[in-house]
């Protein structure tokens, strides 16, 4: 079933709590709802529009004046099974952490690492998500949805997903036209634990020896003391990309500052750390406004209540315009700006 719904507020649907407008929105629960609205709905075909997972990597600065589509088909289903491993389609409007706990329960192994990543599965490939060593797109099989300009189903093959760095086909080339319904993983029932990440085993030590249980555990912990819980000040993680740059630039930077932390990556490029140069900048915990640096991690920007999309988003800039000046590094925003 389908609702379309006129003025729609989606404070409740951001998490970064903006207090916006939605001049059409529209929730759908299975994957025909999409198809049926836009043939009955010819004006719908005029308006530009946005698919919303739970909003927790967008920025609204302004009311949205077109469609937003919010997929909210539920379901974790077991395709396959074998002795080495499994296959699980899960709907697009599966929180993500709700499935991760499913798959720690059930001793699936995976995606232990992206524990307590908010937001919904559907956006999983679309963002390609990662953390701690571990990306997505290393468990996922297929992304089945609708593509907007035929209303048929497709499926992309992992192969066909494009993934990239926080990116896909689905980000990029299919952006607002392919609608991910669900999307079905292959995880393995044997450990191949990836604990390598800065201070992960530490912390699993705490919790006992290394098993499914306890790597969320410790990656849940870890992240509750890095990062703000969006229910307390709004945000919407790290706002920007670490920058990658070439070698040459990096050490030459590394030369004036030598405790700068520098990650080879290959190709004669390095990646830096956004964080690193913002909280250097002197940006840690300063407020703009309503909105402010995190004064634990310089990465991110909150909402200490009622800020509004435009004053999130004057203090991204006003951060990127002093990294510049100070280290002559361009700072890309990671979060989605969406604007009128
Ligand atoms: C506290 C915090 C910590 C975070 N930590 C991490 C982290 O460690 N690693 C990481 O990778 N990310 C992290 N993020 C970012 C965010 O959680 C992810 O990008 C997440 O996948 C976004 O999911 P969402 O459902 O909220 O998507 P939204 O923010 O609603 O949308 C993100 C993008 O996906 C598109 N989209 C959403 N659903 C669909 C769909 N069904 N079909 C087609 N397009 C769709 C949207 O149009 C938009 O372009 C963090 C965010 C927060 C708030």
């Amino acid at each position: 079933m389908y609702l379309l719904q006129k003025n729609f507020p989606l404070k409740e649907k951001n998490t970064f709590g903006i207090t916006v407008l939605a001049k059409d929105y529209l929730s759908v629960e299975s994957e025909t709802d999409l198809p049926d609205f836009f043939r009955k709905n010819n004006s719908a075909w005029h308006q530009k529009r946005l698919f919303l997972g739970a909003g927790s990597n967008l920025l609204f600065v302004s009311d949205y004046k077109g469609l937003v589509i919010q997929p909210l088909i539920m379901g974790i289903c077991l395709t396959s099974e074998n002795n080495y491993e499994v296959e699980v389609e899960v709907g697009a409007g599966v929180p993500w952490d709700l499935f991760v706990a499913h798959c720690v329960e059930k001793g699936w192994h995976g995606i232990e690492n992206l524990s307590l990543i908010p937001g919904n599965t559907g956006a999983v490939p679309v963002q390609n998500i990662g953390a701690y060593g571990v990306e997505a797109d290393s468990v996922i099989k297929l992304v089945k949805g609708i593509d907007l300009t035929t209303l048929e189903k497709t499926s992309f093959s992992r192969e066909a997903c494009k993934f990239e760095y926080r990116s896909s086909l689905f980000k990029v080339q299919l952006k607002e036209q392919f609608m991910v319904t669900s999307v079905v993983f292959r995880l393995s029932k044997s450990p191949d634990f990836k604990t390598g990440y800065e201070g992960l085993e530490h912390k699993i030590d705490q919790y006992g020896k290394i098993n499914l249980q306890n790597i969320r555990k410790a990656i849940i912990a870890i992240r509750q003391s890095k990062l703000p819980d969006p229910a307390v000040y709004g945000n919407a993680g790290s706002f920007f990309k670490n920058p990658v740059v070439p070698a040459s630039v990096a050490y030459s930077l590394k030369n004036s500052h030598p405790e700068l932390p520098v990650y080879p990556i290959g190709s004669g490029v390095v990646k830096l750390a956004a964080g690193w140069l913002i909280d250097k900048a002197g940006w840690k915990g300063k407020s703009f406004g309503k909105a402010a640096v995190h004064d634990k991690q310089a990465l991110v920007i909150i909402n200490k209540g009622g800020a509004s999309g435009t004053e999130i988003f004057r203090l991204s800039e006003l951060i990127a315009e002093d990294v510049l000046q100070k280290f002559n590094i361009h700072l890309e925003r990671e979060v989605q700006i969406i604007g009128a």
